[in-house]
Parts: structure tokens; C-alpha cells; sequence
């Protein structure tokens, strides 16, 4: 009969595009739902969203759920890194100047997929990536990769080959009769304007501006940009329905990007009183990213524990004590890169040493991260309608933080990536 051939074929299509997609069920004793602790709760997957969350008498089993149970699990969202650079690997293994002036972006972009993967095993189903430090926009291509289901990795937000300002960026040092390329595209007044849209063009998903740099007469880090170049760099990009977000240590450079509109500081590593409520008075998130001062000193022989402080790592503490005082949004990310990926958890127990509480470091790495992508109403929470982003980890991360190591199982987009039962 004719027309029963086509309803079979729809029917089979529907089976293999996953639109017949049998549920999950899962239950762990502790559940952080992106807010607070719960217990004793139950989550629904189908498709490739959450149905159903709440306490287990409440949640029904669908008919023919997958039912998944981790008798020493927590369940939390799928975590999220807000500073990696996905094309970078540790500098003790192989210098920054020797990534970006030696490797050709197709060397880089063969580790990045190793490392989107180790990225996403670890429990981290999404990643904004802060810049390819020369590799171009292979950012862009990874994460289109990642998007078709060619290569297991996070879900990204991408930078791009990022703005720095003519003179300041490295790598430095060499010969200045050669042309030496850098590890961001740079620029200056009006031209900032045509960057901007190149890079929007070919596909930067926010734009990043390094606002300082140790450019100072003694190497300290100076201002790189005017606040008249910020505010037109913001204007351009916010125009497109995109965000800027700035690398700025430096007191003065991070009063400029905050008052031209940048909505992230990366690094802050002289953060006061008075900065860190400027900060707070325009809304802006303080991404520390702790691991890349305390990893970058380590690398350079300082043995942590055994001798004192370096000043670097002084001024960090300093300035996270000032933002964690004045009650600023800290993010959860890192730099890393700087160290392996896969080993993100790292900034989560620095975040913890230096003075929040576990609890707060689970919200930084899932609903402060997603609401600074503006993807809070799709990913960092476990509530019905959200995507089904879903990490286990053994213990309870609430308690010991180091608990994000032990990841059980991963689930993005409704798919499941790990499961170790
Ligand atoms: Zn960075």
C-alpha cells in the first residue's frame, strides 16, 4: 500500500534524528541545582532538555526511562570554564612564544580537539574561550566541530584573534626590523571600528580587548587604550548584539573598560575598595583566574608552600579578598592553558583558598558563568526547559570542592558523554 511508505519513512526518521529519544532518569543523593543543595531529588531528561526536577515523590518515572542512580553522586549543572584558551597547552611543556611564532595553526587546532575533549570529560559541557594567541579564528572551526557532533567538546562562546593595541603585545624581544606576528590582531583609534566588525564577520562571538599591558618604563602594567578607544570599540560591538569583555589588571585600565561598557574583567589583579565598587556599580563579573599567576610562578621556580609569597601572588590574594569584601560577581575561569585542560577544576579549589566557600564556587562555575555568556536561560541551572547540561561527581563538591575531580558522568545536550558507574 502506497502511502504507508512514506509514514514509515517519517517514522524512521523520526528514530534516528533522536526525536523518539527514550528519557533519562537520574537520582543522586545531593543535587545542586545551580542555587542551592537539595536532596533526595530526581531529574528528567528527554531529548535534549530537562522535563522534570524535584524530590523524587514528585518526579514520576517516565515509561521506559533509562534510570540512572549514584548512591555517593551529586548531580549539578554542567559546569561552566569562563576564561579557557582552548589552543594554548601548559608553558612548562612548551613556551607561550614558542606556541604562537612556531606551531602552525593546524598543529594547534589537532591538540585543541584533545583538549575540548579532556575539557568536556571533565565534567565542563561549556567553555568561553578568551583568544587563539595566533591561531587565527580556528576557534571559530572548533567550535563548529563541536556543534555538528564531529568531535566531542564543549559548547563555546569564542573570542577570535582578540585587539591589542599597536606597540604593546607580544611575543617581544626580537629584532625589530622583523615582522613579527602576534598573539592578538592589533589596532588603534578610528581603525579599532573596521577590526571590530573584521572580527564580528568572521565570527568572534564577544569581542576581547586586552585594555593594559606590561608595557610600563619598569615592565609594570600601563593602560593600552584610551577610554575614548573603549567606548568606540563597545559601541561597535554592542551594536552587533555582542558583548566587550577586558583583560585589565591595572587600576586605571579597568576603570576605563568598566566605564566604557565592558561587561567581564579578566585578571584584576589590582583590585581595591574603590575599583572592585565601581565594578559592582556597573554590573560587571571579575574573572581572577588565580591559577595562571600561582602555575606561571610556579613554572618560573617558585615552590608554593615552601617559600614565601611572591609579590604577584600577594597582590592577587589582595585584590580577590577586595572583591569578595565589596560583595562583586566573581566568575569561575582560570586562564586555563596556562595548565592542563581537564584539570579546570584547579581555579575552583584557588577560589576556595583564597576565601570563598565551596557552595559559592559551584554557583561562580554555573549560573554567575552562564548569566556573564547571557545563556542563563539555557544552560548553569537544573529546572525544567533548561538544555540538559548535567555533571556527577563522587562526594559532594559543596563540602570539598576537590570533589569536581571524581566526574562520574557527563551529559550535554541530552547525550551522554561519560558514565562511569
Ligand atoms: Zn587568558
Amino acid at each position: 500500500m502506497r502511502p504507508a511508505t512514506p509514514l514509515l519513512a517519517l517514522l524512521l526518521l523520526l528514530a534516528q534524528s533522536g526525536f523518539t529519544q527514550t528519557p533519562y532518569y537520574l537520582t543522586a543523593p545531593r543535587l545542586f541545582d545551580g542555587e542551592r543543595m537539595q536532596e533526595g531529588w530526581a531529574v528528567v531528561v528527554e531529548g535534549n532538555v530537562i522535563k522534570a526536577a524535584g524530590p523524587k515523590a514528585s518526579v514520576p518515572v517516565p515509561p521506559g526511562a533509562i534510570q540512572l542512580d549514584f548512591p555517593d553522586g551529586t548531580l549539578t549543572p554542567g559546569l561552566i570554564e569562563g576564561h579557557s584558551h582552548l589552543f594554548l597547552y601548559p608553558y612548562n611543556i612548551t613556551d607561550w612564544d614558542t606556541q604562537v611564532l612556531k606551531e602552525t595553526d593546524a598543529y594547534r587546532t589537532v591538540r585543541a580537539t584533545v583538549h575540548a575533549r579532556n575539557t568536556l570529560m571533565a565534567g565542563f559541557t561549556t567553555a568561553r574561550d578568551l583568544g587563539t594567541e595566533g591561531a587565527g579564528y580556528a576557534d571559530v572551526a572548533l567550535k563548529r566541530a563541536i556543534n555538528e557532533g564531529i568531535i566531542p567538546g564543549p559548547r563555546m562562546q569564542v573570542a577570535g584573534r582578540a585587539i591589542v593595541s599597536t606597540g604593546s603585545y607580544g611575543p617581544k624581544g626580537y629584532d625589530s626590523d622583523q615582522q613579527i606576528m602576534l598573539g592578538a590582531e592589533p589596532a588603534d583609534g578610528n581603525d579599532l571600528i573596521r577590526v571590530v566588525r573584521d572580527q564580528i564577520g568572521k565570527g568572534a562571538d564577544f569581542i576581547k580587548v586586552y585594555a593594559d599591558y606590561r608595557w610600563g618604563t619598569e615592565g609594570e602594567d600601563r593602560p593600552s587604550f584610551t577610554l575614548e578607544e573603549l567606548k568606540l570599540v563597545n559601541e561597535v560591538t554592542r551594536s552587533s548584539g555582542r558583548v566587550l569583555v577586558c583583560h585589565a589588571k591595572s587600576k586605571e585600565a579597568i576603570r576605563r573598560a568598566v566605564l566604557a561598557g565592558a561587561e567581564t574583567i579578566e585578571h584584576g589583579d589590582f583590585i581595591d575598595a574603590e575599583t572592585a565598587k565601581l565594578m559592582k556599580d556597573h554590573n560587571v563579573t571579575y574573572f581572577p583566574t588565580i591559577s595562571a599567576v600561582e602555575k606561571i610562578t610556579q613554572y618560573r621556580g617558585w615552590r608554593k608552600g615552601a617559600m614565601p609569597d611572591p609579590p604577584n601572588v600577594v597582590n592577587k590574594k589582595k585584590s580577590f579578598a577586595a572583591a569578595l569584601a565589596s560583595g562583586l560577581t566573581i566568575g569561575m575561569g582560570g586562564d586555563v592553558g596556562v595548565y592542563p585542560h581537564g584539570e579546570n577544576v584547579q581555579e575552583m579549589e584557588l577560589m576556595v583558598e583564597y576565601g570563598m566557600t565551596p557552595l559559592q564556587v559551584l554557583k561562580s562555575a554555573t549560573t554567575v558563568n552562564a548569566r556573564a555568556m547571557h545563556w542563563e536561560k539555557r544552560i548553569g541551572s537544573i529546572a525544567p526547559g533548561m538544555l540538559a547540561d548535567i555533571a556527577v561527581f563522587a562526594g559532594d563538591p559543596s563540602k570539598r570542592i576537590s570533589d569536581v575531580r571524581n566526574t562520574l558522568f557527563v551529559m550535554k545536550d541530552g547525550v551522554v558523554q561519560k558514565h562511569q558507574p
